[in-house]
């Protein structure tokens, strides 16, 4: 599929820093959009429906199936989360970049729909850091850091599986490498040429 927006897909075990990664390059780089998923686990704390998630009873995830109205979707610590086509396939479309924080299942289903998609793992720098991050963040109770915590070794193995992986132990130096793989999708010549036509044809190159 051929389409002049990036699509950028991150993937890391919960902890890792995915979201606090993704909010603070948003912040630096307004061409980016996020894709807002759905999924059927209750909000947390500060989280707002159709801001971090379209929070949905699993009739209403049901019906979205049926009426294939996700381009992925999957079950990630016992609850479903899923990207609609409305999130992203509209705005890729115009151009705009659309970055993805979804589980790793769901990002090797975009990479097959949409083989340019370049998908981003993010790794903590150890377990002891992995599990104090998910203390710290104090959103979750105990039982849910054991499950999040025994998911993410599985996770964690299917790094290999991404195209680029960015250790997250200074967070300025992990934001900065983000943004630096999305700057260079933007310096890729089908990129350049769409970006740059009248550039192009002043060269004769056409
Ligand atoms: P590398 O460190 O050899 O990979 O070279 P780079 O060109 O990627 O970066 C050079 C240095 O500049 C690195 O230490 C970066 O962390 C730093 N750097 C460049 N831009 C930024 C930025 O926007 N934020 C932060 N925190 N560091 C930056
Ligand atoms: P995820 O979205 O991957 O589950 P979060 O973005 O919620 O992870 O980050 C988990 C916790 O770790 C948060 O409290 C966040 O502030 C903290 N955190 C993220 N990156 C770093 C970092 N580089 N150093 C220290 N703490 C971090
Ligand atoms: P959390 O509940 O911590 O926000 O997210 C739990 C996991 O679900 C994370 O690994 C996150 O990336 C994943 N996730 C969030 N949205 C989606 C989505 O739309 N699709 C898929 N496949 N996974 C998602």
């Amino acid at each position: 599929m051929d389409y002049p927006g990036n699509l950028i897909v991150v993937a890391a075990p919960s902890g890792a820093g995915k979201s606090s990664l993704v909010k603070a390059l948003l912040e630096i780089d307004a061409r980016i959009q996020p894709s807002v998923s759905h999924t059927t686990r209750p909000p947390r704390g500060q989280e707002k429906h159709g801001r971090e998630y379209f929070f949905v009873p699993d009739a209403d995830f049901d019906a979205m199936v049926a009426t294939d109205g996700f381009v992925e979707w999957a079950h990630v610590h016992g609850r479903r989360y899923g990207t609609s086509k409305k999130a992203i396939e509209d705005r890729i479309a115009q151009g705009a970049d659309v970055i993805l924080e979804i589980d790793f299942q769901g990002a090797m289903q975009i990479k097959k729909t949409f083989a340019n998609a370049v998908l981003v793992f993010i790794l903590p720098p150890s377990w002891e850091e992995l599990r104090s991050r998910l203390e710290r963040r104090g959103e979750d109770a105990p039982e849910v850091i054991e499950l999040r915590l025994k998911n993410a070794a599985v996770e964690m193995a299917q790094a290999e599986n991404f195209d680029f992986v960015i250790i997250n132990e200074l967070f300025d130096r992990a934001v900065f490498d983000l943004k630096t793989i999305v700057h260079a999708q933007r310096l890729k010549y089908l990129a350049q040429v769409r970006a740059r036509a009248d550039t192009f044809k002043s060269l004769h190159i056409l």
